[in-house]
């Protein structure tokens, strides 16, 4: 499995549509201070299901689409799809392309999308989980994230080995049927 693309609209800076396209290897991001590099890692972690604003470096989500600049007005919906490659199954998912989509209108109202089809956003989390790249795996690690993880209590450590060692979804499961 590897990120193959990324489109985003109306998402924060990206007032106009653009499309990041990934190969396998390693890509970099490099640009000026201010010119949106961290709003491409904060776009991928929001299609993945991400549901703190703070977390997305905004007060609310709606701080998330694009605000309006000199002569140009503000837009009223972000959307944001990741396609990802999946020839080798490591998604449950019989595509061997998997593309996950997410929108937010200023009213509020956001929707979900596996493969065009409409979802809801646990679809979503649980396609994902032990898959190392959920809103909260591993894959992504922020800025002082690494500190965070060291100077952590170990039950919080745990989880992260528990997401890489596959566990987390049976883990997962179980509280949510001795909660009913
Ligand atoms: P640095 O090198 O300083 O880390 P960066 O390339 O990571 O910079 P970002 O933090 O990704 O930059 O982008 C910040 C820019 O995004 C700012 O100019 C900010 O005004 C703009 N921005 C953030 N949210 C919105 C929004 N909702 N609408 C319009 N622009 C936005
Ligand atoms: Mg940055």
């Amino acid at each position: 499995m590897f990120l193959k693309r990324l489109d985003v609209a109306g998402f924060k800076s990206f007032a106009d549509k653009i499309q990041v396209d990934f190969v396998p290897g390693v890509t970099a991001v490099v640009g000026p201070n201010g010119s949106g590099k961290s709003n491409i890692s904060d776009a991928v972690r929001w299609v993945l299901g991400e549901q703190s604003a703070k977390s997305l470096r905004g007060s609310k989500m709606e701080d998330i689409i694009f605000a309006g600049s000199d002569g140009r007005k503000q837009l009223n919906v972000a959307e944001v799809t990741l396609t990802l490659d999946n020839e080798d199954q490591h998604l449950p998912l019989e595509y061997s392309e998997v593309s996950v989509t997410r929108r937010v209108y200023r009213s509020g109202d956001s929707e979900y999308l596996i493969n065009k089809q409409p979802c809801r956003l646990k679809d979503i989390v649980d396609l994902f989980m032990d898959s190392g790249l959920g809103r909260e795996a591993y894959s992504i690690i922020g800025q002082g994230r690494i500190e965070e993880i060291l100077s952590s209590k170990p039950e919080e450590r745990r989880k992260i080995f528990e997401e890489a060692a596959g566990v987390l979804k049976y883990k997962t499961r179980k509280q949510k049927a001795e909660q009913k």
